[in-house]
């Protein structure tokens, strides 16, 4: 057994839960000893809170998107005796991690993490008012901050081959990225991916270098769902024309990125069937409750997919 694994799960009490509704309430879904860590025979820092220092800060979207990547910073502090290569991070695919300030938690899903480094990244969107937000939007390089995970139930099996669906709303698209990451760096998984992403417009939409570089995969495929997207051509302004035909926009989308100005709505939905590629059918949903709740009903019916294998992350 590794040190303290045990002795974390049963120090859970109900003040562990931040009680914003989370589908994967940290007190279901208790931080466990993945595999990888098992294999690795080594400490998963993250188990109990543990200090991070921020490493960098990045603002986005106006400031109101945050990039913040953070290195583990128990090491300085640690009593007992541990060489830096007795311990890694391990936050598996479409897990998050819960940040404590005082008596405040909030959960955020890291959209990159590394094993060995004991580093992630998370992106975060500033509320307005919002009391964690207050808290980050001041938050600068060399500060501590503590987090606790991993926390989820979504588990990918290589081995078998499935058609994946992924949905994601704006930085909720974060924890898809290490999710798809997975299928397509394993090139003996055949799972296809099918990876439908909605954001207000182009410029809201995140990672989309990365996005790009997927589709150059043969089991990738992504479409961006852009309803609030504004020709800014003066043509198009006067005529207030249709933007699925505007050619302004069509010459803005590069080699081999698909996207529509419309809502994901059932019929979108639906032309993502392809009903004869064989395999498991899985929907996985990153966004707000609203967001979850409406996708996973019109897309287990429209993707046929067993309301069983529907992931809410
Ligand atoms: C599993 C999971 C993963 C998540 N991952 C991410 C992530 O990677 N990135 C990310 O940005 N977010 C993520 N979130 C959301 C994140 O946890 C926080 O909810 C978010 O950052 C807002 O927290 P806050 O404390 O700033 O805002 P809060 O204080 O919680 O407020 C949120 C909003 O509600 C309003 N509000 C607050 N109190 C009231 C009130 N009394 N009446 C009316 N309105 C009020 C605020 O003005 C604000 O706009 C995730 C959530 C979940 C459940």
């Amino acid at each position: 057994m590794l040190p303290n694994e045990d002795v974390q799960e049963d120090l859970l009490q109900d003040s562990d839960c931040c009680g914003n509704g989370c589908t994967n309430c940290i007190l279901d879904h208790r931080p466990r000893p993945s595999k990888r860590v098992l294999l690795a025979g080594k400490r998963n820092v993250i188990l109990g809170y543990t200090k991070f220092r921020l490493l960098r800060r990045e603002s986005k979207s106006d400031g109101q998107v945050l990039l913040l990547h953070f290195g583990h910073a128990a090491s300085e502090e640690k009593e007992e005796e541990e060489t830096e290569t007795d311990a890694v991070l391990d936050i598996p695919p479409g897990h998050h991690v819960m940040l404590r300030v005082g008596s405040l938690l909030r959960p955020y899903s890291p959209y990159w993490s590394d094993f060995l480094a004991r580093e992630f990244r998370i992106l975060v969107k500033l509320q307005p008012d919002g009391a964690m937000s207050r808290h980050l939007s001041a938050v600068r390089p060399n500060d501590l901050l503590e987090f606790r995970g991993p926390i989820g139930q979504y588990a990918h099996d290589p081995l078998e081959a499935k058609c994946l669906f992924i949905l994601a709303q704006g930085v909720a698209i974060a924890p898809t990225m290490p999710l798809v990451r997975q299928v397509l760096e394993n090139e003996e998984d055949m799972s296809r991916v099918w990876h439908l992403v909605c954001a207000r417009d182009l410029q809201h939409v995140h990672f989309r270098e990365e996005l790009l570089e997927f589709a150059q995969f043969w089991n990738y495929r992504s479409c961006l769902y852009l309803p609030h997207q504004q020709c800014e051509a003066e043509a198009c302004q006067d005529q207030d024309q249709d933007q699925v035909g505007c050619l302004h926009f069509r010459r803005s989308l590069r080699y081999k990125e698909a996207a529509r100005v419309a809502r994901l709505d059932a019929s979108e939905l639906a032309s993502h069937l392809n009903p004869s590629i064989p395999g498991q059918r899985v929907l996985i949903v990153a966004g707000d409750a609203s967001f979850q709740r409406t996708m996973a009903q019109l897309a287990s019916h429209s993707l046929a997919v067993d309301p069983a294998s529907v992931y809410l992350l």
